[in-house]
């Protein structure tokens, strides 16, 4: 490994070599997750009309107080058949169409009602009033290209009128384990042998940043076996390996890929954990050699690889995302690599506490199983201070 490339120079020359998939239509109801490819607008006004925000009473404000005379009542979808006229009052519920010569509505509890006429208080002109286009007008940009579709972003579509969306097309992305060593769990473990643990950990992490995941069964460190569950993987838009890509006599990947024909982009990041991670293309497919210990499978995948597939997908901010906040306890730096903490957040008064777990190195998945961010501990000496401020990447 003869230079290390920064964490920075690392994601600079991934997302430089990621050209985004193309676009495909789908339905407004299965685009959670996606990634907008062009500007999505409401077909509608938001709200479609003049709407009551209570249940309550409709009436001219230059009308109040006073009592009047309640003409009409006016459900959810169901307008008043005529306008309001002077003097009068329509029970309304919350989200009917305030009627035409109404221009406020009085909260039913508000107001005491007595037979067919209310006894209406001094009302504000437009209260409870929901004008049209309130929220958006027709035609205007409800969520732009590039944006992650979750919940309100969906929710805004759809209210708006929308029933299809262009999103970019899913990374189809094969998750390759290999080791010897490696049994499923569920077999009986032979002597040397642990459970393989990265080929679930890795799909759980690709499938959350959109990928279409394959998992291909593990391979043992043969020549032939490498070659051919390779050569599969080359298939799709992302060949994502765990384990074999360091020094050892029996780490093949990175040669059999070569041999492959993938060219080597990188080996080597300053990052702790996941220093041999590597890095390489083969016409449009991605390639990324991630190191075996889990904890590091899994920082390769969060840093490096998921910002990789929301580029494919064409997201504008591919991230990775770094949110602030305070360290718990003090942590030792790393002189050289950039250190990623595998950390517990806490809610504090003032904001967001960082307590790393216990058991910081590369093979102690089950630490790392009690924490839900990764501290970022820049390179160099001595040691970050309780209280200090930190940035963190939260784990999918
Ligand atoms: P390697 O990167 O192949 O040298 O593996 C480093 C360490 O990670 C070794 O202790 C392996 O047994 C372990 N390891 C590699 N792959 C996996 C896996 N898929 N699941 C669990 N442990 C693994
Ligand atoms: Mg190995």
């Amino acid at each position: 490994m003869a230079e290390l490339l920064s964490l920075e120079e690392a994601l600079k020359r991934i997302l430089g070599r990621v050209t985004a998939l193309g676009p495909e239509a789908v339905p407004l109801a299965s685009a959670a997750g996606r990634v907008l490819a062009e500007d999505a607008r409401a077909v509608v006004d938001l709200p479609p009309f003049a709407s009551s925000a209570m249940d309550g009473f409709a009436v001219r404000s230059a009308d109040t107080p006073g009592r009047l005379p309640v003409v009409a009542r006016i459900a959810a979808g169901v307008p008043a058949q005529r306008e309001l006229a002077v003097g009068e009052a329509m029970a309304i519920a919350t989200g009917g169409v305030v009627p035409v010569g109404a221009d406020s509505v009085v909260p039913i509890e508000n107001v005491v009602e007595d037979g067919n006429s209310v006894e209406i208080p001094a009302v504000v002109l437009g209260d409870n009033v929901r004008p049209r286009g309130g929220d958006i007008a027709a035609g205007e940009v409800v969520v732009p290209s590039g944006a992650r579709l979750r919940a309100a972003q969906i929710g805004a579509l759809a209210a708006g009128g929308v029933a299809r969306v262009v999103v970019g097309r899913r990374p189809r992305l094969a998750v390759l384990s290999t080791g010897t060593e490696l049994r499923r769990p569920g077999e009986p473990l032979e002597p040397g042998q642990v459970y393989e643990a990265n080929g679930v950990l890795l799909q759980a992490v690709f499938a959350a940043a959109g990928a279409e995941v394959e998992a291909l069964p593990a391979v043992a460190d043969d020549e032939s076996s490498h070659r051919k569950a390779l050569e599969r993987g080359l298939a799709g838009d992302v060949l994502v390996t765990s384990g074999g890509v360091s020094v050892g006599p029996h780490d093949l990947v990175r040669r059999i890929l070569a041999e492959l024909g993938v060219e080597e982009v990188f080996w080597g990041v300053a990052v702790k954990p996941g220093k041999p991670l590597a890095f390489g293309v083969r016409g449009s497919t991605l390639v990324f050699g991630l190191p075996g210990n889990p904890v590091s499978a899994l920082v390769g995948a969060e840093v490096f690889v998921r910002p990789a597939l929301l580029a494919l997908q064409g997201a504008t901010v591919p991230g990775p995302v770094f949110f602030e906040g305070r360290l718990a306890a003090p942590v030792r730096r790393n002189a050289q690599r950039d250190e990623f903490l595998r950390a517990r957040t806490l809610s504090s008064d003032d904001g967001v506490l960082l307590d790393p777990v216990s058991g910081q190195e590369s093979h102690m998945i089950a630490r790392a199983a009690g924490a839900d961010a990764l501290v970022f501990a820049p390179r160099g000496e001595g040691e970050l201070t309780a209280g200090e401020s930190v940035r963190y990447l939260p784990l999918a």
